[in-house]
């Protein structure tokens, strides 16, 4: 199957191929993000209207949607210009009041002669104490009953297109959908009680009540799943086809990992056990690694990370590690050397400062393998870098990279292999669209030992107070973080912010003792600026954002974020991850402008009530939703129409296994139920993955 199934034509020809839909309402369609008939069986009503015939309004509830047989009554025209026109109609018990404005001549007259019958559907309000329905939806005479809908679907809608063109055209689409066979496994069918796709699409944009537009209605949950099936597969089909590049099977004796181990004055966590052991097992065997290592701030992934580069050694290859920027490069390198001298390997760092000689001797020295582990930023990769047998690649902090980065990176070494290590925990639901493709290890049993961090709201109004506190702690030999608002996405707008209040700190602690680093500084002196804090010569750091992530200071034990309600949850709490990294007792203060707005309240709160970062990323989920939590664009994540990655995280993970199980099966796709998953990828306009599908 190489092109679309001709069975698929209908729904991707001309949308004014469609009831009711010309060129300039083809056109506007564009709005709802509609550009072929198939996008219409995708956008689901998002409420339903009952427009059931009842005998009389008598004993009805309302303002409600109402639909009653009527019989015209006196006609009352506008006495002054702009004034309504009133029809008093009767019912079988009651009676009310048609209204209706900008009335033409003897427009209604003519239309609702008095003593004819009709049936009226629309709102019905009380106004002035007595019943009347303005504009009624419909007016039919009793014989055309059925051109309102009992139930009448609620589209969303854009400009240019109203809920009767949607309608209308929803219900035209629904005949063009063919007969297709099942694509998801029986037996989840079974257990789910699902409709087949065409009576789940019929459902859907036949809505019967309330239950029918839930989430959780039959109908609309296999469509989510279809939805998931359909980019899990896509992920998957990627998945296969990165492991069908050879890899090298790295196999260490375990020689270094173990010596390292032996040598820490504290015992691997359980997490960390696990997933050193799913990549000494992935490094093994002769496909490409592609893992995710997962886990909050201090959770020990540079650890972790580094026994994986030591298999690289042990397995006779070399590994990289892969910063986002030169801070926490040398930062690394700092940490990593002396346990890199500890069980004698070399280890060394490279960056775009490096130059010269220096840099000459270093490439030459990679590429006849005498450097066995280098650490660095994007220089690592670039042109003239030559390994001897790299192995492995770690990528720290996957968020400042980038999904491109992530893929150029196969392209270096020849079978190398990739764990790429986040800090951001990301919700189960998400990982799973995001990362669907990778295998994930996730370290979530923190390091015995940590001091919980204290987390206060302080109003901007006292700074004097919170100033007067961290010369306390300052004069207890402690350091303190203060991070400076991020006012706008300008970086010199923050960077005036930065520099101002490092202005007035330096001059309420004195010359020497408070440090400055922001984005813009030159390289050179920002590493000058974080190395005196980290020896501890400044006390106090004044920061922007770039201290964000990875930087490593315990005996820093305060960090202030002035303006946090400008700050995602996701950074702060990244932010407070600085601190609580020593034995002493640390506090994160967020200051803030009142008033706070409620979902800034909330916000706030919720930093305050746990460090879990998970938690805190489910909030966050919850109150800004997929797009913005990870950023579509750039998350390479794709539209969802139906399914909610927040609420239907479930159906994501059965998605997945089922996928790749199907492929394990039937790589190909060519069992009658492959077969059907590829009508599944076309219906669902993944034409990309269609080309990944293995040939044979
Ligand atoms: P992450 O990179 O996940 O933020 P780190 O690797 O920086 O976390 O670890 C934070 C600190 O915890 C480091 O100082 C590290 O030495 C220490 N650490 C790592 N693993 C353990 C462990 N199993 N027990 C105690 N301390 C640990
Ligand atoms: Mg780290």
């Amino acid at each position: 199957m190489s092109g679309r199934p001709e069975a698929l034509f209908g729904l991707f020809s001309s949308l004014e191929t469609l009831d009711g839909v010309g060129p300039k309402t083809a056109a506007n369609f564009a709005g709802l993000g509609v550009h072929a008939p198939r996008d219409l069986l995708f956008t689901l009503p998002i409420n339903v209207l009952d427009r059931q015939r009842r005998e009389s309004i008598e004993g009805l509830e309302y303002p409600a949607i109402t639909t009653v047989t009527v019989t015209i009554g006196a006609h009352r025209p506008p006495r002054t210009k702009g004034a309504a026109y009133r029809i008093t109609v009767s019912d079988a018990e009651t009676s009310f009041q048609l209204v209706f404005f900008h009335a033409r001549g003897d427009y209604w007259a003519r239309a609702l002669p008095e003593g004819s019958r009709r049936v009226v559907s629309g709102k019905l309000e009380r106004f002035d104490g007595l019943p009347q329905m303005v504009h009624p939806d419909y007016i039919v005479p009793e014989s055309e009953i059925d051109a309102i809908p009992s139930f009448e679907p609620v589209y969303p809608l854009t400009s240019g297109i109203t809920q009767k063109v949607m309608f209308k055209a929803s219900q035209s689409v629904l005949k063009l959908v063919p007969e297709m066979a099942e694509w998801i496994d029986p037996g989840q069918m079974r257990k789910a009680e699902w409709p087949n796709v065409v009576q789940a699409l019929a459902l859907a944009h036949r809505p019967q009540s309330s239950a029918d537009i839930a989430i959780t209605a039959a109908a609309r949950e296999r469509l989510a799943y279809d939805e998931m099936l359909a980019h899990q597969l896509t992920l998957a089909l990627a998945r296969l086809t990165e492991r069908q590049k050879k890899g090298h099977a790295t196999r260490g004796d375990g020689v270094l990992q173990q010596r390292l181990i032996t040598s820490l004055p504290y015992p691997l966590t359980g997490a960390q056990l696990r997933a050193v052991s799913d990549v000494n097992t992935n490094m093994g065997e002769a496909v490409r690694m592609n893992r995710l290592l997962q886990g909050d701030v201090g959770s020990g992934k540079t650890l972790v990370a580094f026994l994986a580069l030591l298999r690289a050694v042990e397995g006779g290859g070399q590994g990289v590690l892969m910063a986002p920027t030169e801070i926490l490069a040398r930062q690394h390198l700092q940490s990593l050397k002396p346990l890199a001298e500890k069980v004698g390997v070399r280890l060394e760092i490279l960056t775009g400062r490096d130059t010269g000689k220096e840099r000459n001797k270093k490439l030459d020295d990679l590429a006849n393998g005498d450097i066995g582990v280098l650490v660095g930023t994007h220089a690592v990769f670039q042109k003239g870098v030559t390994f001897d047998d790299l192995r492995l690649a770690v990528i720290d902090e996957q968020h400042r990279f980038g999904v491109q980065q992530r893929l150029a990176l196969g392209q270096k070494g020849a079978a190398v292999d990739v764990l790429v290590m986040t800090a951001t925990p990301i919700p189960r639901s998400l990982a799973l669209a995001q990362f669907g493709d990778m295998d994930v290890s996730i370290l979530d049993e923190k390091p015995p030992g940590r001091m919980p961090i204290k987390t206060a709201l302080v109003s901007v109004e006292r700074m004097d107070e919170v100033v007067s506190r961290l010369r306390a702690v300052v004069e207890e030999g402690r350091q303190c973080y203060w991070v400076c608002p991020l006012v706008e996405e300008s970086e010199v707008v923050d960077l005036t912010a930065a520099e101002e209040r490092y202005k007035h700190l330096r001059a309420a602690f004195g010359e020497g003792v408070v440090g400055l680093v922001h984005g813009q500084m030159p390289a050179s002196e920002k590493d000058a600026a974080m190395a005196r804090f980290e020896a501890g010569e400044t006390k106090l750091l004044v920061a922007t954002t770039v201290i964000e992530v990875g930087v490593n200071v315990p005996n820093a034990t305060i960090m202030v974020i002035e303006r946090a309600e400008f700050f995602g949850l996701a950074q702060l709490h990244q932010l407070r991850g600085r601190v609580g990294r020593g034995e002493a007792a640390s506090t994160c203060l967020l200051m803030y402008q009142p008033p706070l707005s409620k979902s800034g309240q909330h916000r706030l709160e919720v930093l305050r009530q746990t460090e879990d970062g998970f938690v805190i990323a489910e909030t966050d989920l919850k109150m800004r939703g997929a797009g913005d939590v990870i950023g579509t664009a750039q998350s390479g994540l794709p539209r969802f129409w139906i399914a909610d990655l927040e609420r239907q995280a479930g159906l994501m993970a059965i998605a997945q296994s089922d996928a790749r199980k199907l492929l394990a099966e039937d790589p190909g796709l060519s069992s009658p139920r492959g077969q059907a998953a590829r009508m599944l990828l076309w219906l669902l306009r993944k034409d990309e993955s269609i080309r990944l599908i293995s040939v044979g």
